[in-house]
């Protein structure tokens, strides 16, 4: 016998609903999906009409999706915004020039402006050529913290007023599992936030309208909507850390789907003991941008990579940040220990 839809009682369902159990029709579940996105957007406040909002598309199926959903919803609901695509390009043969033509396709489909910022352009290096120096370890390191400054580049050159990115439910419940495993209290404090206000000037203020939306389900949605997305991993895709905290998560969720939202509302209800030192933002005293160091992570980074000294970034070496800024040569030990690529 089929299932009808658990929603209409008309349709025969094609889906069991990962989040819920329910099983749905096709358009039961795309209404579902996208009203629950729009709950999110209205409840959190996340934008104003009139603004402008940019879209951080990889090409993946989160960001196809957002864009998609944003679309729609902005169409359905009124929303007043003018939404935007910006994209980074980091410089990865056979991975993101794939998935950017695939971002130039979405820009055709949902008649979004595009604006491409690349890590060549902005750093004078490009993934391909970081793992070359620094290897396979930690070169997510140096594109995380890349792809976070180049977004705001972007934003700011296409004057937008926000940012939204794709980061779904079981993106979020897993770094709160990492910040846990970690001990970073300040990350973790920030971590489960569906906003940020603008840090300071040179970072735009971020939104994730998909925070709630279950990875599964962004799956089931671009599937049935046959959405034009690039499934391909990143080439240079190591972060075993994080892959771990990924494991466990899909682990909890087979034995008990709530998982995913129960570990983010656990992030969002914890507080920080009074008198807990967090760190202090202040601005990165060469490019401006924020940092609670003298030098922002970006900077500190990049003059690793141009010196042949990849280690500078990674781990703490604040105390060299003052030799750094006023040119002063680092002595041979500091050399020595910054130049070897086994972090
Ligand atoms: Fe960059 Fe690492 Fe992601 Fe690849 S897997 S795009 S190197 S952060
Ligand atoms: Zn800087």
């Amino acid at each position: 016998m089929p299932v009808l839809c658990s929603s209409c009682s008309e349709k025969r369902a094609v889906l069991k609903r990962p989040k819920t159990g329910h099983s749905l029709c096709k358009a039961c579940f795309f209404w579902a999906f996208e009203e629950e996105v729009h709950q999110t957007i209205v409840a959190a406040k996340l934008f104003r009409s009139g603004e402008t909002v940019g879209i951080a598309a990889s090409g993946g199926k989160d960001s196809t999706v957002l864009a998609h959903v944003m679309k729609l919803l902005n169409e359905r609901h009124g929303y007043g915004l003018e939404l935007m695509l910006i994209s980074v390009d980091e410089g990865i043969t056979g991975y993101r020039d794939d998935s950017l033509e695939t971002v130039k396709r979405n820009q055709q489909q949902y008649e979004l402006p595009l604006k491409i910022v690349s890590y060549e352009e902005l750093y004078g290096w490009t993934m391909d050529a970081i793992v070359k120096q620094v290897g396979l370890k930690n070169n997510c390191t140096f594109c995380g913290v890349f792809r976070r400054q180049a977004l705001d580049r972007g934003a700011i050159m296409l004057k937008v007023d926000k940012i939204c990115t794709g980061h779904n439910a079981d993106d979020v419940a897993e770094t709160v599992l990492m910040n846990i495993l970690r001990g970073d209290i300040a990350r973790l404090r920030r971590c489960t936030a569906i906003s940020t206000a603008s840090e300071g000037d040179g970072v735009v203020p971020r939104c994730k309208p998909l925070k709630y939306a279950y990875e599964k389900e962004i799956v089931l949605y671009a599937y049935f909507k046959k959405l034009d997305y690039f499934s391909t991993e990143c080439i240079y895709s190591p972060n075993a850390y994080r892959g771990y905290a990924r494991t466990f998560l899909k682990d909890l969720e087979s034995i008990r789907p709530s998982s995913i939202m129960d570990i983010i509302h656990s992030g969002e209800n914890l507080s920080v003991r009074e008198g807990v030192k967090m760190p202090v933002q202040g601005t990165c005293s060469r490019c401006g941008y924020i940092s609670s160091q003298a030098l922002c992570k970006s900077c500190v980074l990049l003059e690793g990579l141009n010196r042949g000294l990849p280690k500078l970034g990674i781990g703490k070496h604040h105390r060299l940040h003052g030799k750094i800024l006023s040119q002063q040569p680092l002595t041979e030990h500091e050399q020595r220990k910054l130049k070897s690529v086994d972090f």
